[in-house]
Formats: structure tokens, sequence, C-alpha cells
């Protein structure tokens, strides 16, 4: 199937039309891994896993390399604070921020480079932008020199001459241009951490690390890149002007950015203090919640952060897992349910429409949605196993090409009472009681003790627990 994606370098939806047809080669900019990831984090990261399984989903394999910032001002200065080596402090965070990747459902990433592990390539990638005219060197700092590039603004649409005349730029004697910017700089004497270079001890600037990191593990030409809005320039327009300037060929086919993730009506970020870390949210929800919430709009559409997403996001979650358990027991019965099954097949078939047409996760959700109110409805009655199977293929292709459907529905729903109890905020204490009665209640139905289990009902419902049972005698409970 055709895929259609947004390039932000014609700012037009395009047919992805990868170089290489068997193999998508996709970058995506990944963390700095100085502390731990905020859910503005997680969106940029879920969105880039997002669009590696609709790939695989729909038949590509595909090379994903998502790098690790780990050499950087804050990772120096908090190592310092911390009295450690920076190094030591970037790999705790890059195990935290995995910890929270695996929580999110992600599937791993090909190649997970770091900048310290990248050193050598982005020093030869200097020289030969020296070699070719674009960096310049004054007192062992290495700039880009960026009118020499005539395609720079290429993607972020900037237009240099406008630039120069509309920020007022801190007066750097050194650069010859105030958008000129740093490629190697000198190491200041309590840093701690930097490498021998032809321009002396130091380390690099911010930009190269991408530009060596996809050519490395790449090749000099990409299919796609990714990462969030606030990249898009000075940080990609820079990747661009560095490695067309290195490599003397195009660098990326297309340029994909998720839009904000905003609390009230700012931009989530740790420069500004208001985040919720994904730790603490995924402690007191899941995973699985926060996942829904990022995917819950289009990625080119910003997300406000709201106490009435993570409810719609629950309600969601359920309605996708409690189906998909009933899916999981249901038995096909001799019918003649023809025109059911084509309709579930034309409800794939839009699921895949809508993935292929930009990765419209909202979109294929509708549709998955109008599969389950289907099979909620007829499953009272007789279904074919030609039914049954046609919507688990609705399912199964949800969970490839977005990861929103998970095969432990138990636990999916089990998790979805302590979510609802963090957002009523309803007190803990009764939590012991509640569990020794869902246990006796257990006992009196298997005995058969019906008038015990309806009193333990009554008290469950006072202390604000509703019970539902399921058709495998399992029960699932929740907080009002
Ligand atoms: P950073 O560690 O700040 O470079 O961010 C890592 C990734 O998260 C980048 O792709 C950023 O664009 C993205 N990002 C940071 N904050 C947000 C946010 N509030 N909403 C969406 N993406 C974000
Ligand atoms: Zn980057």
């Amino acid at each position: 199937m055709e895929i259609k994606v947004f390039n932000n370098l014609t700012r037009q939806k395009e047919i992805f039309k990868p170089i290489d047809p068997n193999l998508v080669k996709f970058y995506s900019c990944g963390p700095t891994t100085y502390n731990f990831l905020h859910v503005g984090n997680a969106r940029a990261a879920v969105v880039a896993d997002m669009f590696h399984r609709s790939l695989k989903a729909f038949g590509y394999n595909v090379k994903f390399v998502r790098n690790f910032t780990d050499v950087d001002d804050k990772i120096l200065e908090s190592a310092k604070a911390r009295g450690i080596h920076p190094k030591e402090h970037a790999d705790e965070f890059i195990r935290e921020c995995l910890t929270d990747y695996e929580c999110l459902g992600m599937l791993p990433a090909t190649v997970t480079p770091t900048v310290s592990e990248t050193m050598p390539e982005i020093i030869t990638m200097i020289e030969d932008l020296i070699k070719n005219g674009y960096g310049y060197v004054v007192n062992g700092e290495v700039y880009y020199n960026v009118p020499k590039f005539k395609d720079y603004g290429k993607l972020s649409k900037v237009v240099l001459e406008s630039l120069q005349h509309g920020i007022r730029v801190e007066v750097d004697g050194q650069k010859k241009h105030p958008s000129d910017f740093v490629l190697w700089k000198p190491a200041k004497p309590d840093e701690g951490w930097s490498w021998d270079s032809p321009w002396g001890k130091g380390r690099p600037g911010w930009h190269i690390e991408c530009s060596a990191m996809a050519k490395k593990h790449l090749g000099k030409t990409i299919d796609l890149h990714h990462g969030g809005v606030d990249l898009l320039f000075p940080h990609h327009e820079n990747e661009i002007a560095q490695s067309e300037a290195a490599n003397g060929c195009p660098f990326c086919q297309n340029w994909a950015h998720n839009e904000f993730l905003n609390f009230g009506s700012e931009k989530m970020s740790k420069s500004l203090g208001n985040v919720v870390t994904i730790r603490k949210f995924t402690e007191s929800f899941s995973g699985a919640i926060l996942r829904h919430i990022v995917l819950s709009v289009h990625y080119r559409s910003k997300l406000d952060w709201t106490d009435e997403c993570i409810t719609k996001a629950i309600g969601e979650v359920e309605r996708i897992h409690e189906c998909a358990q009933l899916l999981s027991l249901a038995v096909g019965k001799t019918c003649d349910d023809q025109a059911d099954v084509e309709n579930i097949k034309n409800h794939l078939s839009g699921m895949q429409e809508e993935m292929a047409n930009d990765f419209n996760v909202p979109g294929a959700m509708g549709s998955l949605f109008l599969v389950i109110k289907d099979f909620n409805r007829r499953v009272l009655g007789d279904i074919s196993t030609n039914y049954i199977n046609e919507v688990k293929k609705c399912f199964q292709f949800m969970r490839d090409a977005t990861g929103l459907v998970y095969d432990d529905t138990y636990s999916i729903l089990n998790q979805l009472n302590q979510a609802r109890k963090h957002l009523s905020g309803t007190s803990s204490d009764n939590d012991d009681e509640v569990l020794l009665l869902l246990s006796e209640r257990k006992d009196a139905r298997a005995s058969k003790n019906f008038k015990r289990s309806d009193e333990i009902r009554n008290r469950l419902n006072e202390l604000g627990v509703v019970i539902k049972d399921n058709p495998d005698g399992t029960a699932t409970w929740s907080y009002k």
C-alpha cells in the first residue's frame, strides 16, 4: 500500500519512496540524558516508535537510529554538582530513559548511538567541513560558515538576511556572521570530560552529533528524519547544512516533526519548570495510558495535557481491552453473517488507509471503535468464525502499527483501577479491606453462597468499588 507522509521540506504530503525500496533509513533525535524525561519527551519518543511500527506493519524493513545526547553543558553541570564523572551521570539517565521507553511499550531502535562513542566520526566530519570551506577555526574553536551554504533555510524557510537584522545577537568577536554556529569548542579547565582533536582538547557543538551519527549508521542520504517541532530550527536546518556541505549530496528526503505537548498554554519543558515526568505519571497511572494519550491526537496537532485527556484515555483503553478479552473467548457458530464480515473488512481497509495517510492514528482508532461497537452488539447473538477472525485482524493491525493494543488484557484492565483511583484522589486506606472482600466474594461465589456474595457487593459499593463479572469467571473492579 502507498504511504503518504507530510514532508516539512516541501510543506506537503508526499508519497513515501525510500531510496532502497527494501530498507527505510530512519533517524530520530533522541533526548539529552541529564534528568528524567517528561511526558512531552514521551510524545516525541512514542511518535517515532509509531512511525517505526507503522512502516514495519506496511511491510518495510526499517533501520531506525535514535541517539542519546550524553555530552552536554547540563550533563556536565549535574555531574559536577553530584561530584561524579559526567559519563556516569549520563549513563544513569540513559538507563532510566530505557526503562521509561519499555514502560511505554516501545520497540527497541536498531541502533542507539551516543555522542561520546561517535567522537572519531564527529571529528572527521568537522575536518571535512573545514576542507570544503564551510568550517573555520578561531582560537581552538571551530565554527560553521552559514552564509557559505546557499541552501540555508530550505527546511525552516528562514531567510538569512532577516535573521541577521531581526535578532539581537550577543557580539561574539570570534564569529564571522551572527548565524554561524559552533562545531567544536575548547574544554574549560574544570569541565571533567573532553577529547583530543586537531584544534586542541574540547568537545563538539550540539548539531554536529546528529549529522555524524546519521552518516555512520545510515549513510550519506537518509529517507526519514524526525524530531519535535522545536528542533526544526536551528537544529535540523544546521544538520542539513553540515551533512550536505560535508558529503556533497542531499541529506534527507523527508522531514517529519511532532507538535508540542502543552501544559496550560505553554510547551511542557524542563526550563519552564512545568513538567510531569514519565516516571511519576506511569507509577500512578500506566505506560499504556500515557501512550494512548500521546497518540490520541494526530502527531502534527498540538496536545493539551489535562485531566480530561487522561479520563478519556482511561475510558478508551478500557473499551479496547474489554473487547479484546471478549474476542479471545469468542467461539464461532455456523451462521450466515457474510454482510457483517464484509463490513469489518471495510473497516480494516479504512484503518490501513488512515495509517497510510500521514500516520493518522486518531482516524484509524475511530474505525477500530466502530468495529468494537459492532462486535459488542453482535457477540450477544451468533457470530461466525469468519467474523471473529476479521475482527481479530483489526486488533492485530492496530497492535502492530500503533502499539495501542496489548496482549495482556487482564493486567491492562487492572491497571485502570489504580489510574481511576489516582484521578479521583480516592483514599487508599480502604485498599486492604477491598482486596480482602474481593477474595472472600470469589470464595462465596465458588461455593454458591449468593447471600454472602451480595452482602459483600453492597459493602464494596459503600467503599466506592464497582465489580464487573467476566464471562470466564474472573472479575474486574474499579473505583467509581
Ligand atoms: P530534548 O531532550 O529537549 O532534546 O528533547 C528530546 C525530544 O523531545 C526532542 O525531539 C524534542 O523536540 C521533544 N520534546 C521536548 N519537549 C516537548 C514537548 N513539550 N512536546 C513534544 N515534544 C517535545
Ligand atoms: Zn538531532
